[in-house]
């Protein structure tokens, strides 16, 4: 035996001394945990140690029949191998995740997804309990541990986590609250919300129509004049009742509630393009063919169309500042043309209606003025006055100021008065031809020298008798 014989002699023998006196005390150990892990199974802590002593018997025999390095080696690995058989025997059970709320065991999830489904439904079955709130999970109350459940797997499932229990043991640990959205305007509250959402909703809807017709408004952008302001806090569960509906905010926003004005004035400003009206002209011709005054329309007109850009400011719809940007007439306005009669009668007119001469030849002294219903024609004393147009005698006789008058109707509205007439050549009732002596130059009534006192009424009204004459 050299010196290194002796050297492996004497540590396998350290070794032998050290090792099975460990794995003595390891299955020692392991029994006793078996022992109170499974105590109806005292047979696997027997089968441990049989297991246990075959293997140092086989190790002991091997180690007797082979070389020493070889029996230092079978005796290891036999060792590992009862140590290994010993683990797994032991080891029978299942890794699980316990759940506790708020310290209260609710009961085992296979893993955090499993828990990760559960929480999810459980939070929409107290949420649809509770008005469809959203939800705050008092995460700090609640544990998810890593536990080994010994056993068969029917342990687990006993104390599987269920939704119900879940859904209780939230509520009744207090782990569960909801959020409430309080809508302010100009520091008033006028709303309270389970979500942000139905907030956003119900002021977008208040946008929508108070910002007039969408379709024109491509460069749509508005802000609301009062301060408005969404606060989120959490409350406990059960307060669903408390909650405002959106509809009545909605319209407590647009109409003020109990005051008459909107509680909210949202302003837009953006560029509208309208299509709008051009107004036609209208224009008279002159008509010798038709009857004096008669008018006729010989062409309807047609309004026009324009597109026109503005930009435009409204407040709750309403137009409060625009200018405009650019305008297109995109069809042109058709003229409307009227035809007016100009014919006074059917003897002596030129068709041009112009009344003919009264007298021969005259003197002009005053016109038609505020106080002068007529124009003054001086003509000697007896100079014959003709019907300036055909028609019917109405009036002769003393009439005023006017002293002896005659009055010819001549149909449209058109009459003719002679005043201060020195005598008749006609008398009421007659009808007259244009150019046909009715009566001669006098100086009755007022007046101060001979004169003819001639007027032209068109429909009750004085005009200026020279624009309608020849
Ligand atoms: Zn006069």
């Amino acid at each position: 035996m050299n010196k290194k014989e002796l050297d492996i002699r004497g540590w396998a023998y350290h070794a032998r001394r050290v090792f099975w006196p460990v794995c003595a005390v390891m299955a020692s150990q392991i029994s006793k945990s078996m022992k109170r892990l499974f105590p109806s199974k005292g047979s696997i802590e027997r089968e441990g140690l049989r297991l246990l002593l075959i293997g140092r018997h086989r190790a002991h025999t091997a180690q007797a029949a082979a070389p020493r390095h070889l029996k230092l080696g079978i005796s290891i690995a036999a060792a590992l191998a009862v140590t290994l058989c010993i683990l797994t025997v032991t080891l029978t059970g299942s890794q699980v995740m316990a759940v506790t709320v708020n310290g209260q065991m609710v009961g085992y999830v296979n893993d955090e997804a499993e828990y990760t489904n559960l929480m999810q439904s459980a939070k929409a079955k107290i949420s649809k309990e509770n008005g469809n709130t959203e939800l705050v999970i008092k995460e700090n109350k609640i544990a998810l541990a890593p536990t080994f459940v010994p056993g068969d797997e029917k342990k687990v499932a006993e104390k599987a986590v269920s939704e119900d229990k879940l859904v209780d043991t939230l509520i009744s640990q207090n782990a569960v609250e909801t959020n409430v959205y309080t809508l302010n305007v100009a520091g008033k509250e006028v709303g309270k919300f389970g979500s942000l959402t139905e907030v956003t909703d119900t002021l977008n809807s208040v946008k929508q129509e108070v910002s007039g017709d969408q379709n024109s408004q491509s460069d749509n952008k508005g802000a609301f004049q009062e301060d408005i302001a969404i606060q989120s806090q959490t409350e406990a569960l059960g307060q669903a009742d408390n909650l405002s509906d959106p509809q009545a905010v909605k319209d407590t926003l647009l109409a003020g509630g109990d005051q008459s004005a909107p509680l909210v004035h949202y302003e837009t400003t953006g560029v509208e393009t309208t299509t709008e009206p051009v107004d036609f002209k209208t224009t008279e011709q002159k008509d010798p063919d038709m009857a004096w005054g008669d008018r006729e329309t010989a062409q309807a007109g047609v309004p026009g169309e324009r597109t026109v850009t503005r930009n435009v400011t409204r407040v709750n719809g309403e137009v409060t500042a625009q200018e405009e940007i650019s305008s297109e007439v995109t069809k042109e306005p058709v003229d409307e043309i009227v035809k007016v009669g100009t014919k006074l009668s059917q003897l002596g007119d030129t068709g041009d209606g112009k009344l003919g001469k009264p007298l021969a030849s005259w003197t002009f002294s005053r016109g038609v003025s505020p106080s002068h219903t007529g124009d003054d024609l001086c003509a000697p004393e007896g100079s014959p006055i003709y019907a300036a147009e055909a028609g019917t005698v109405i009036f002769t006789g003393q009439f005023g100021g006017y002293g002896n008058l005659v009055k010819i109707d001549h149909g449209n509205g058109l009459q003719t008065w002679y005043g201060h007439c020195e005598g008749f050549n006609c008398a009421a009732g007659d009808t007259v031809a244009r150019g046909q002596q009715i009566a001669t130059v006098g100086d009755t009534g007022h007046a101060t020298c001979f004169h003819l006192h001639f007027e032209v009424r068109v429909n009750g009204a004085v005009v200026e008798p020279m624009d309608y004459l020849q």
